[in-house]
């Protein structure tokens, strides 16, 4: 049976993994755990997800992955009670416009900038060939205003970047579309018949989000070895030679679905322009502070999905979720869990703030969010996320061609991760299911590995 090595068990990994049939698949992780950016911890019936709290309903390929893993009646869809999504502007909370009829009666942008934003349809498209920021791209079409109070605070919450270094074909593919096939945003919206919200809607698993990659870890079984940093990678005639501690390992095919220094690391000697697109792409730092507090414990419940903050505002994060709001279920009744964000490109240094002094700005964040604090939490934990989120800044299109391209050079070896086609989860997902087509696929026009040493004698 042809064997498969997986370089990395976070969702990018353990998704390749078991989309793959047939094929003897070993997955290797470095840390002492599988899951990357999916886990999640259980204390006391409340369930606090390390990073991803969950993903968006609308990748076909993640709807295939929780079926085959038998997952689908563990789905929880997002509350109701989550529809409201605020952005804190002018010192308090204001509802985020997510359609074209919000956007002209928000209170978040004054009546000129409002003007400005009537022009949008009659803006000429932006030159085809330009990777334009997505500060640049907004600012063109509907102002400055919009960049500051909306998009901004948007680009934070998702990419924890700032518009100004984000490349708009990379980090938002359908706006750039939008654009391109109807000349103007406003009329895209109207005729797909769907404003600014996100597309799709947000679910998690009943036991968090990291149930997902812990029931993939079971199903892989003893395929997956943790603790087993991949520390080089050769190609020789009878296939591709991975190295561990505990030994090189021969594969007919490899995936590498480690971070984009790793993988960087394992292309060093085997093409070093491939090395270099992936040192160049950065990562931002995000630290989550996860507290729960009884019910009542500030002026003001939480209500809503949770806020971001819009750009000159004097808060020093990037914004909070109310996830007992979004996902009620996630802790006993009777108490209210609060995810804040922290860093990002925005204000990077804030995520690695000592203990004390992050919880001294993230709880006069949530009190200018909530109002007085008027209980201590019953519960904080911190999850600091060093290499937080890729940044797809100018220039990642051309970083992930070079990237694409060695898969065509290097027959075998496939590249997976949040760093190349999108950074959700969903978007790993789809990408894992893509990449083990192709390998499967690759496996199939190939022969197993004592007939390929033949034929390249
Ligand atoms: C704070 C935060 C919140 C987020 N929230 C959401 C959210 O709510 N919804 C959403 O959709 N997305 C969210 N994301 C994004 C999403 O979680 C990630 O993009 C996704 O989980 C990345 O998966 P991955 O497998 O590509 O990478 P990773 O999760 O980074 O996994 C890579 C794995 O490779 C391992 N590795 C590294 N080097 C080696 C080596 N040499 N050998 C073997 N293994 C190695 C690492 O230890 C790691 O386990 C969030 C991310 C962060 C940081």
């Amino acid at each position: 049976m042809a064997r498969v090595i997986i370089v990395g068990a976070g969702i990018s990994g353990l998704a390749t993994a078991a989309f793959l049939d047939n094929v003897d698949t070993l997955v290797f992780e470095s840390s002492d755990s599988h899951g990357g950016n999916v886990r999640t911890d259980r204390i006391d019936g409340r369930i606090l997800d390390r990073a991803a709290n969950g993903w968006l309903d609308s990748e076909p390929a993640m709807t295939k992955l929780l079926e085959k893993l038998n997952l689908s009646d563990q789905i929880i869809p997002v509350s109701e009670r989550a529809e409201i999504r605020w952005i804190y502007a002018d010192g308090r909370m204001q509802p985020a416009p997510l359609s074209p009829k919000e956007m002209l009666t928000t209170s978040l942008i004054p009546w000129w900038a409002k003007l400005r934003i009537l022009l949008e349809p009659f803006i000429f498209r932006g030159r085809k060939e330009t990777d334009e920021t997505v500060a640049q791209f907004v600012s063109r079409r509907l102002g400055k205003w919009f960049v500051d109070r909306f998009v901004g605070p948007m680009v934070a919450g998702i990419h924890a970047a700032r518009p100004e270094s984000l490349s708009l074909k990379a980090a938002f593919p359908k706006m750039a579309a939008m654009e391109r096939d109807y000349g103007s945003l406003f009329r895209a919206m109207f005729a797909k018949k769907r404003g600014g919200a996100p597309s799709g809607h947000l679910q998690t698993l009943q036991a968090g989000a990291g149930q997902l990659t812990d029931t993939l870890a079971q199903y892989l079984g003893e395929g997956l070895q943790c603790d087993m940093p991949v520390e080089g990678l050769t190609q020789t005639k009878e296939g591709w030679v991975v190295h561990t501690k505990s030994g090189e390992h021969l594969a007919d095919a490899v995936v590498l679905a480690c971070p984009a220094p790793a993988q960087a690391k394992l292309m060093r000697g085997l093409d070093a322009s491939v090395a270099e697109a992936l040192d160049n792409i950065e990562y931002a730092p995000v630290t989550v502070v996860v507290s729960v507090w009884a019910a009542g414990s500030f002026d003001q419940a939480p209500n809503g999905f949770g806020v971001l903050v819009a750009r000159g505002e004097d808060v020093g994060v990037l914004g909070t979720l109310f996830t007992s709001c979004a996902f009620p279920q996630q802790c006993p009744e009777g108490e209210i869990i609060l995810r804040t964000m922290v860093g990002g490109s925005v204000n990077p240094k804030a995520a690695s703030l000592p203990h004390e002094q992050l919880l001294e700005l993230v709880f006069a964040a949530q009190e200018k969010f909530l109002g007085t604090q008027r209980a201590d939490p019953i519960l904080v934990r911190v999850y600091r996320h060093a290499a937080g989120i890729p940044q797809y800044t100018l220039g990642h299109t051309t970083r992930t061609a070079t990237v694409n391209a060695a898969e065509a050079k290097f027959p075998g070896l496939f590249f997976a991760g949040n760093h190349l086609d999108g950074i959700g989860v969903k978007d790993c997902v789809g990408t894992g299911h893509r990449i083990a087509q192709n390998v499967q696929g690759w496996l199939e026009i190939t022969a197993p590995v004592e007939q390929a040493t033949t034929e390249t004698q």
